[in-house]
């Protein structure tokens, strides 16, 4: 969470790690797989909808590397988070969800991010590409009674959408590149031609990073305040695991 203990000297937050014990897998949608963990002290996890956990992924070479991925759900009676993977390609992690059996283990560290609704907020603008689909649908779900969310997402076409049930005031746009994802206009478009409504905004911007840069300041050049815009790039061509700030 925001408040969380950072060490001194690189400024990364001290997070907890997490010793996951795979329980389930399968796809949730035809280009996205859901694995369910679970772990001895999950209750424990105490998260915002919209925050990652950053797994220690195995990689091809025998190293591990760091790989963000949001928390998609949280059962806590079942005492299980689940994480959607995006099937982008032939990257370590969807390789490793596909082949994810009960039983596996994964340490994972979080939860970390900035990507979750402000409640003092008169609404919500949540806008990114298929990577944040899981953050955008557990926010979009989760929203507090009263709250007034309005939610851009991009896909390749309508077979990368899934059904999102949220249970307040939500408008869920979903835009179509007609390609592969990257930089791009489609989203950017959107933006541009929404209207602001009444009230003071919350904005959270996510997704491939030049495309995340670009949004972030188009919604500052139309008066958007840059403290009310929460934006992080989640991936971008060439980029392998981590994250990038995008906060100028
Ligand atoms: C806070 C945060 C939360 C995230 N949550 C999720 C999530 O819930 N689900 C999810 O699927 N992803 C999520 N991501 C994105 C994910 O971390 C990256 O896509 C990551 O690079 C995937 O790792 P990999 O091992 O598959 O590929 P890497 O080894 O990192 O990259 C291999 C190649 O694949 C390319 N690549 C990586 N991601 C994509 C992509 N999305 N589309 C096209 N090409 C890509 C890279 O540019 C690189 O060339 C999140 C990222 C952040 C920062």
């Amino acid at each position: 969470m925001s408040d969380m203990p950072r060490t001194p000297r690189s400024g990364k937050p001290n997070l907890r790690s997490w010793d996951l014990e795979v329980v389930d897998g399968f796809d949730a949608a035809p280009n996205m797989r859901r694995v369910v963990f679970t772990a001895a002290d999950i209750g424990e996890l105490a998260y915002r909808p919209g925050q990652a956990i950053v797994f220690s992924m195995p990689l091809p070479d025998g190293a591990n590397g760091r790989r963000h991925y949001t928390i998609r759900a949280a059962d806590p009676s079942a005492r299980t988070i689940a994480v959607d993977f995006l099937k982008h390609g032939d990257g370590p992690s969807p390789n490793w969800a596909l082949r994810a059996r009960p039983g596996d283990r994964i340490e994972a560290k979080g939860p970390r991010g900035n990507a979750w609704i402000r409640l003092d907020a008169d609404w919500h603008l949540l806008a990114g590409d298929e990577t944040c689909i899981p953050a955008i649908a557990h926010m979009l779900e989760t929203l507090e009674p009263g709250a007034l969310a309005f939610a851009f997402i991009e896909t390749a076409g309508a077979d990368g959408e899934i059904a999102i049930v949220s249970p307040v005031r939500a408008e869920l746009r979903w835009l179509h590149r007609g390609g592969p994802a990257g930089p791009g206009d489609v989203m950017l478009d959107a933006l541009e031609a929404f209207a602001f409504p009444e009230g003071v905004g919350h904005a959270i911007v996510i997704g491939e990073t030049g495309n995340v840069r670009r949004q972030r300041h188009a919604l500052i050049a139309r008066g958007f305040a840059r403290e009310r815009i929460s934006s992080e790039g989640y991936w971008r061509p060439g980029r392998v695991g981590g994250h990038d700030h995008v906060d100028d």
